[in-house]
Formats: structure tokens, sequence, C-alpha cells
């Protein structure tokens, strides 16, 4: 009987018992993930809980201890190149060029991972329209918004046509109109066939965007799952009170079980649908359901 494969085909990401130490400090302390080809994926958790180790792993800059890392079936420890260049990676902070163009900036990207001349060009022209920044290829990038550098890395990122996209707080610092226009951005790349791994401090992004989140805490995976099902183990309902100086949340499958114990409630409250940042804080500990 021939070996049951390692990898399934549907398979993006696949970490099995992924440790990383620091000295005594275990920031991966055998985390196991399973992200499927296609989906967009939120990777969540406490600061400390060892998403950007994870990340810097996967994207080659760390090492890991053990474990097993695999990218498209590609094992990152064997092959490191190779993973990487399914990989475009978004960072939290600006890495662009800001005395050069835009396209020179994608320009240099291209040639970084050996593309020829004329597909480098025919790229970047593509993911600039992608990005609606065709009318920007040769303005100063240190003459661009915020919200405009932000859209450039994301086509510089994309110039090589990674097959899986790593977007680091993608959002963080953005006023809430641009935040809108870079959530649509990233579904469309989705729906483009892209798998999308994700890392936000906003909760209510990770709920509208993503087919699938994992919370992490310690280095270790706590939950994972549709955002709907991690939400409804909660229950559908929240009810919401201040008491002895601390905030309390009180959860419940029904409305009119909710709005029973609203009414029987000596202080004010308020009730609420359930809402991912509850599964958040119920999970990692932040605020006791
Ligand atoms: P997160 O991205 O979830 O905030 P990190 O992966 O950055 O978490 O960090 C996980 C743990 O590892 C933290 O306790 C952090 O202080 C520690 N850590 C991360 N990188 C280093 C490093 N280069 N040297 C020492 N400790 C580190």
């Amino acid at each position: 009987m021939p070996a049951a494969p390692l990898l399934s085909r549907s398979q993006m990401i696949r970490l099995r018992g992924l440790s990383k130490s620091y000295g005594p400090l275990k920031a991966l302390d055998g985390l196991d993930l399973e992200v499927r080809r296609g989906e967009l994926f939120a990777f969540l958790g406490p600061n400390g809980a060892g998403k950007s180790t994870t990340i810097r792993i996967l994207n080659g800059i760390t090492r890991l201890d053990t474990g097993e890392a695999f990218i498209g079936g590609v094992d990152i420890r064997r092959d490191p190149l190779k993973a990487k260049r399914l990989c475009g990676m978004v960072a939290q902070h600006t890495s662009l060029d800001g005395e050069l163009s835009v396209a020179e900036n994608l320009e240099i990207h291209g040639r970084l991972y050996g593309m020829s001349r004329e597909d480098r060009r025919r790229s970047a022209r593509e993911h600039l329209e992608y990005v609606e920044m065709a009318d920007r290829a040769e303005t100063l990038v240190k003459t661009l918004s915020g919200g405009l550098k932000r859209r450039l890395m994301i086509a510089r990122a994309l110039v090589h046509r990674p097959r899986l996209l790593f977007l680091d707080e993608p959002t963080v610092g953005l006023d809430p109109a641009i935040r809108r226009r870079i959530w649509s951005l990233v579904k469309s790349i989705n729906r483009d066939g892209v798998t999308v791994f994700l890392t936000t401090h906003y909760i209510e992004e990770a709920e509208f965007l993503a087919d699938t989140v994992a919370f992490v805490n310690r280095g270790r995976l706590l939950e994972t799952g549709p955002p709907q099902d991690i939400m409804g183990r909660l229950g559908s309902w929240a009810v919401d009170t201040f008491e002895g100086g601390e905030m309390k949340t009180r959860f419940f499958r029904e409305r009119g079980e909710a709005a029973e114990c609203l009414r029987g409630l000596s202080e004010s409250g308020s009730l609420r649908r359930v809402n991912l940042e509850d599964a958040f804080l119920s999970l990692t500990g932040r605020r006791v359901a």
C-alpha cells in the first residue's frame, strides 16, 4: 500500500508542532495550524501570542526550532526559496523606498524575484491598475498618503504573482473610509484565487473578512473555525453590564432569555448580538465571560 500523502492538495499552510524559543521564552510552543487553499484566514491573538514569529518563520526570516512547516506542499526547511516564491508579504510598517517612484518600487521587487523585464513591467502595470493607482506610476512614493502607500505595498507584494498573501495589520492607522477600501481590495484579491493570511488587532475586521479565524495564545492554537461557528459556541445574544467597577458580559442562545436577564438586573445594561471580540476575550482570558 502506498504511503499516505503528507499533505492534502487543499492545504496552503500546514504547521505541526511548531516551536521557537528565545532563550527561556517559548514564543511558539507546539503550534498546529492549517490554512486551506483559497481561503481568507485571520490569525488572531493578544500581544506576545506568537503571531509575528509564525509569520516570520513562514516567510523565511526566522528559523523554526522544531516542528514542521509546509507552504503549498513545499517544506520550508528543505526548500525555503521555493516556499518564499509562493508568498507575498505586506508588512505592518511601510517598507517602500520613498525617494523612488511608484513604478520603480515595483520594478525593484520584480527584479528581486528574478522576473524578466517584460514580465515585471506587465505585472507592475496590471497590479497598479488592480489597486486603482495606474495614474500614479511616476509619483514619488514619499508624496503618497498613508492609504495609497498601503495599496502600493499590496500591489508590490503581488507583482511576482504569489499564491499566498500575508497581510500584517493591513489597516492599522488608516481612517475608516480608507480601511473599507482596503477591505474591498483584500476581498477581491482573495476572490481572484489568492489565499490570504491576515493578522489584525481589529477583531471586527476579521469577523467581516475571514472565512476562517484562528486564535493563538502563548504560542499555541486555542481555537480555529469559521467566525460564525466560534461565536455561536458562546450563544447568539449578549448582555453587557458594569458591575463593581468591571464590565461583565452574559451570553444567551435566545433573545428572549437575554431580554429577561436585562429586565431583572438592578444596574443598567445593554443587549446586543454576540461578536467575534466576545469569543476573543473569552478564549484569551482577557475578560471573564
Ligand atoms: P505577537 O506578534 O503575537 O505580538 P511575537 O511573535 O512578536 O508575538 O512574540 C512572541 C513572544 O516572543 C513575545 O513574548 C516576544 O517578546 C518574544 N519575541 C519575539 N521575537 C523575539 C526576539 N527576536 N528576541 C526575543 N524575544 C522575542
